[in-house]
């Protein structure tokens, strides 16, 4: 009897396997038009400093606007595009299209573009990074590329002759998402990043957990010794804002301080490109 329920229940996963199969090649099939169809768009989120108030840039994120399902969130849809290896026409067409978009923003605004290790991996990501600024005219060191630990793991030698190509083209690079996954210091000696991105996971627990907040603060201290910058992200509450702001993190990015939004919704940014958020939160100056 016992046998016979573990048959029955496997019969029943297998089921739900086979329809998740099924499932995700549909999804992939949409994928591959939606590109096409114009239903892809990035929506760019605010980051500032956080010495200033200053806004210092914006990072593009993906967004999938599927005629029946709605927004596809990309945590869903980057993992196909990856599987079929559609990310890497996907990652070139949104570069181009940040470096465009940014053009348009004040001379000091940034954009920041998210990369697949896939789109490291194919070779030819140097030479799409400056057709991108030569077809947009976007001066290089307004460009900044969002790499993940993951990328690293892959041939390290030939990485770290790719991050050094990219910077002489006069674009900076920033570790994403540090502290999840396979994080090892030895990267932040091998691999010259200008900036460090602290996940959200620590600043989301910072408030409850002591060790998530000695995380933030040494890996702001370590950045700063080595001469890096830091971005806090995920700051949802005032109370974290100021934790980050105390651990001496450069920049901070979180629903707080802006959500993302299409690009032509970021008036509001750009045209008073200081956070109330974080001046509001300023410690009061010594002396004063
Ligand atoms: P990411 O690069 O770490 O981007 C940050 C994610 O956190 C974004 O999710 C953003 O919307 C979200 N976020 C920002 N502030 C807050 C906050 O205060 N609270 C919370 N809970 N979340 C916040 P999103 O847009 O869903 O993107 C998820 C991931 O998908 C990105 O993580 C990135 O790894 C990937 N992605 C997005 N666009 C692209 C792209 O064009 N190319 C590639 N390769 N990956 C992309
Ligand atoms: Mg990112
Ligand atoms: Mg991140
Ligand atoms: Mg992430």
């Amino acid at each position: 009897r016992a046998k016979e329920g573990g048959r029955g229940t496997y019969r029943v996963f297998e089921a739900a396997m086979e329809e998740s199969i099924q499932a995700r090649a549909l999804m992939q099939n949409d994928l591959r038009d939606a590109l096409f169809k114009g239903e892809l768009e990035p929506f760019y989120q605010p980051f500032f400093d956080l010495n200033s108030g200053r806004l210092s840039g914006f990072e593009s994120l993906l967004r999938w606007r599927h005629p029946q399902r709605g927004m596809v969130s990309p945590g869903e849809f980057i993992p196909l595009a990856e599987e079929i290896g559609l990310i890497v026409p996907m990652g070139d067409w949104v570069l181009k299209r940040a470096c465009t978009d940014a053009r348009d923003w004040p001379a000091h605004v940034k954009v920041a573009v998210n990369l697949s290790p896939l789109q490291f991996q194919r070779g030819d990501i140097v030479a799409v990074v400056r057709e991108a600024l030569q077809q947009s005219g976007l001066p290089p060191a307004r460009l900044e590329l969002e790499i993940t630990e993951s990328t690293l793991l892959q041939d390290n030698e030939r990485v770290v002759a790719t991050l050094g190509q990219l910077r002489e083209l006069g674009i900076s690079t920033a570790l994403d998402d540090f502290g999840t996954g396979y994080s090892s210091l030895s990267y932040l000696r091998s691999f010259a990043f200008d900036k460090i991105k602290i996940d959200q996971s620590f600043v989301r627990e910072m408030s409850r957990r002591p060790d998530s907040l000695a995380i933030v603060n040494s890996v702001a201290a370590l950045a700063r010794t080595l001469g890096m910058t830091t971005t806090a992200e995920g700051i949802e509450r005032p109370d974290q804002l100021r934790q980050v702001r105390e651990a001496g993190c450069t920049q901070g990015q979180g629903y707080l301080l802006g959500r993302p939004r299409p690009a032509s919704e970021l008036g509001e940014w750009l045209h008073s490109p200081a956070s109330p958020h974080v001046l509001s939160t300023q410690p009061p100056r010594s002396g004063a």
